[in-house]
């Protein structure tokens, strides 16, 4: 502890943070800051056994203005030195004091280097806040939330997204209540874990209100030095509308558009998938061809239209006929093929039949109020050692038998691998 109030005074003066430095009109050291000889050292120089700033700095007007300074006013001036190794602008604030040594007048000198800091500051500052703003304004949610799952922040859209009220309401929100399927958020932790990002990682997530929605994830997660995950930050797209649209072009491109079942082209790859299963485990699989009895005449006595409500309301029927693995799809124009995975041919005939007769005994009431029935003839025939296009032939040429033999009845194909 100093000893009396000059010591006091100098140990003061010696810890200021400020770059400072009492001199005289000839430039000689009384007083300086840490900090003043931290950043300047290289200005200051010895003579006659005392530490004077750099005569260099004498170039110019700086201690002659010392000279005619009266106390209590001050002065400033800027000038080019190195600061911390590097050449800047100095500006040095002097205000003459009013006390003196040994009646030499005595200038307080604080220097400021002009480091750009402010302005580094600013721009900082500046982009902090065009960052804020982004954020606030980008149509996508963005948060970030500690490993643990406690939410750290978060936009104003993810907060609209996931509508809830403010910040606080989201952030206590539980993670079963946000998350549909909890194990989610654990496969993307643990993504993240292994590469330190995820993109277009899809979720599904509970609003306030309970309504689901689709998200996109782009998260990178931040590390700790030994490698651990400290926090993640998170773009949140909603992408509910995109994937359902995505689903609904493709249950469009795989079914029909008039009866809703599966099209001809989806149907056919289904049964070739299903034959190869077949085969495969040498499982039973019938296949049958259905199709509707004179039918031309139905078109031609009440008119196209009421063809197409007599193909939609036997579609309803077969659909409702089906157990959870058959399926069935519109062959052609009034065709309709029916695949019974894991049913041999009596069972299938025995649903053929069933089906026939539910056919037969609808009354179709058309849109004209006049009422209809009409009848189909269904052609069967078991996969065993087939491959698709011959099962097709023989369920065809059983269909074929169905309709010679006076239609509205159920055909199966003859026995065997080989004939067709
Ligand atoms: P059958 O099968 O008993 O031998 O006689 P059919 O009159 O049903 O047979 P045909 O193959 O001669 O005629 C099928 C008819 O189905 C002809 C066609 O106008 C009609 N058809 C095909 N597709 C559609 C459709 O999408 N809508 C309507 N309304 N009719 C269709
Ligand atoms: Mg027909
Ligand atoms: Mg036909």
């Amino acid at each position: 502890m100093p000893g009396n109030s000059e010591e006091l005074l100098q140990e003061l003066f010696w810890r200021s943070s400020l770059r400072v430095a009492v001199i005289n009109t000839v430039g000689r050291l009384h007083l300086t800051s840490k900090a003043f000889r931290d950043s300047f050292q290289s200005v200051i120089v010895v003579r006659d056994g005392y530490e004077v700033v750099s005569p260099e700095l004498d170039s110019g007007p700086f201690l002659d203005r010392l000279e005619s300074l009266p106390p209590g006013e001050r002065f400033s001036l800027s000038i080019r030195i190195p600061f911390a190794g590097i050449e800047c602008d100095v500006r040095i604030e002097v205000s003459a004091l009013q006390s003196t040594k040994e009646g030499v007048p005595l200038f307080l000198t604080e220097w400021i280097p002009d480091t750009g800091e402010e302005e580094g500051i600013r721009a900082l500052e500046e982009i902090e806040q065009m960052y804020r703003n982004l954020q606030e304004n980008l149509p996508v949610g963005i948060y970030r939330a500690e490993r643990g799952g406690i939410l750290q922040t978060a936009n104003s859209a993810l907060i609209r997204m996931m509508g809830f009220d403010s910040f606080e309401e989201l952030q206590n929100a539980r993670l079963q209540d946000v998350w549909v399927d909890p194990r989610q958020r654990a496969g993307m932790i643990s993504r993240l874990r292994n590469d330190g990002y995820v993109l277009g990682y899809q979720v599904n997530l509970r609003r306030k209100n309970g309504e689901e929605l689709i998200a996109s994830f782009d998260a990178r997660g931040t590390f700790d030095p030994e490698g651990r995950l400290i926090h993640f930050d998170t773009i949140v797209q909603d992408i509910t509308s995109r994937v359902r649209a995505k689903m609904e072009l493709e249950r469009l491109a795989r079914t029909d558009s008039l009866t809703g079942l599966l099209n001809r082209q989806r149907l056919m790859e289904r049964l070739e998938e299903e034959m190869d299963r077949t085969s495969r485990y040498r499982r039973p699989l019938s296949l049958m061809i259905i199709d509707l009895d004179h039918f031309k005449d139905v078109n031609d006595a009440h008119g196209h239209l009421a063809g197409d409500e007599v193909l939609v309301a036997s579609a309803g029927k077969i659909s409702q006929s089906l157990r959870k693995t058959d399926f069935a799809g519109r062959y052609g124009g009034e065709e309709f093929c029916v695949v019974l995975p894991e049913t041999g041919m009596e069972g299938a005939s025995g649903l053929a039949e069933r089906l026939r007769r539910s056919l037969e005994e609808t009354r179709h009431t058309l849109s004209d109020g006049t009422d209809l029935k009409v009848t189909c003839s269904i052609g069967v025939a078991e996969a065993s050692c087939r491959n698709v296009e011959e099962l097709i032939a023989v369920a065809d040429a059983a269909l074929y038998l169905a309709k010679r033999s006076g239609r509205n009845r159920v055909e199966r194909s003859s026995p065997g691998c080989t004939e067709l």
